[in-house]
């Protein structure tokens, strides 16, 4: 194992470094590090959690603070990301890192007031880490110039692509200038992102750290049997036996998490939910609340809850089993962060064994049953030949994830309109 001398990093980094706590490089760092230095763009196959933040943040801090810059700053990396919360949190690591630099940088998403966000854009930054909708509402604006960008960070292109941001995704890329660096992070390689890949990167090199290898085997994992009805007495006793201060339970639904924070609440367990119908305030207060121990249950979606990263997250719950494969992953990934264990429990009632097949696929093994708990239903258990269960349920899910990505888009675009109608006013 290397340390973080060896990567060639500068003295103000490896104090930053040092002062957050990091003794060695992850993996993922250990390789994209002297890669960026060199001047490569990469391809990194990589999840949250496996300390890919870094990854990308301390060369692109090492390079741009090599140039000393005289008057207003220009924004020279631009960072797009699927969701608010992994802005704010990458947006931190920023932060963090160029504690010894003077780099500027900024975070700029939807949901909120833009004034701010304008404010700090005409100060002048150096990085700007955004997510697609609010970039593009405020180019459209002229508030953003990318003409001078040398460094462009696809974050978490698979969620983008899920969340239905390809055209944001191509519209940013014919406006960056020909000559820069690129890098794109994605949990998982499906053919749309290697297409995209292609599309815009130069001779990357790929650093492939598939999910199973790195987290997944750090976490113990279990699949429980139940009825749906039962669900929430198992919860509830394997929360009160185990005590639990920081766990995520996962529903599949916004309605779902709703409904469980108040049967939660009824047995006398405290929890909030975030998901995509919060608003931004709600959103940062429950993530608040639970980062500092307040609360020690947090109930999530999958797209409210990507790239979510909060220390010290012992357990994770799969309340509903999601009907991606690939979902349940990202769910238990939460735990066992950065070296650490964790333990992940699945709840399966019997129209989720489908669900379960297809799990068992992907991460290519079986997960362990328990069956020792007093709800155990065995008819949830998967038939020897049953398919992999994407079927009927699946279609009604991706009905509802489009309705929801239709939903933030057109969100966005009513915003947009209202402010394009504001700005004539204002002219006028
Ligand atoms: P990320 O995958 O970038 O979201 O990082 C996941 C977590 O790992 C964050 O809490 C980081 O602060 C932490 N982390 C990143 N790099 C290291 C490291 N080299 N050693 C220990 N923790 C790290």
């Amino acid at each position: 194992m290397s340390n973080f001398e060896s990567l060639g990093l500068s003295k103000q980094l490896l104090q930053s470094v040092k002062r957050e706590g990091y003794t060695a490089p992850t993996p993922v760092q250990e390789q994209a590090i002297p890669l960026l230095l060199k001047g490569h763009d990469v391809l990194g196959v990589a999840q949250t959690g496996t300390g890919k933040t870094a990854a990308f943040a301390l060369p692109v801090l090492q390079i741009l603070a090599r140039k000393e810059i005289k008057g207003r700053r220009k924004i020279r990396t631009l960072v797009l990301t699927p969701t608010r919360e992994l802005a704010a949190q990458i947006n931190e690591r920023f932060a963090t890192y160029s504690e010894h630099l003077s780099i500027y940088h900024q975070v700029i998403f939807g949901g909120v007031s833009q004034k701010p966000q304008v404010k700090s854009l005409r100060r002048g930054i150096d990085i700007l880490v955004a997510t697609p909708g609010r970039l593009l509402d405020l180019m459209e604006q002229g508030f953003i110039d990318l003409e001078n960008i040398e460094f462009f960070v696809l974050d978490e292109a698979d969620r983008m692509l899920d969340m239905g941001f390809i055209k944001d995704i191509k519209k940013v890329i014919k406006l960056l200038p020909k000559k820069r660096q690129n890098l794109l992070f994605s949990a998982t390689m499906p053919s749309s992102i290697a297409d995209l890949a292609n599309s815009f990167l130069n001779n990357a090199v790929m650093i492939d750290l598939s999910p199973e290898e790195i987290t997944v085997e750090r976490i113990e994992q279990s699949v429980m049997f139940v009825e749906k009805q039962y669900k929430i007495n198992l919860i509830t006793d394997i929360i009160n036996e185990n005590r639990i201060k920081r766990g995520i339970i996962f529903t599949r639904t916004k309605h779902g998490a709703n409904r469980l924070v108040k049967k939660l609440d009824r047995s006398g367990i405290e929890s909030a939910a975030i998901h995509g119908n919060k608003s931004q305030g709600a959103r940062t207060r429950a993530l608040a609340a639970f980062r500092n121990g307040d609360i020690p249950l947090l109930v999530a979606t999958d797209i409210a809850s990507r790239g979510i990263d909060i220390e010290g997250v012992t357990h994770v719950f799969n309340y509903d089993l999601p009907n991606e494969p690939e979902s349940y992953v990202h769910r238990i990934g939460r735990t066992a962060r950065a070296g650490k264990s964790g333990v992940a429990y699945a709840f399966c009632d019997e129209s989720e064994s489908g669900y379960l097949v297809g799990i068992q696929r992907l991460i290519g093994k079986q997960i362990p049953q328990f069956k020792e708990h007093p709800y155990h239903f065995s008819k949830a258990i998967p038939k020897p030949d049953q398919k992999p269960g994407r079927i009927k349920e699946s279609k009604k899910k991706n009905h509802r994830k489009n309705t929801l990505s239709q939903q933030e888009s057109s969100k966005q675009h009513k915003n947009r309109n209202n402010r394009n109608r504001n700005r004539r006013s204002r002219k006028n």
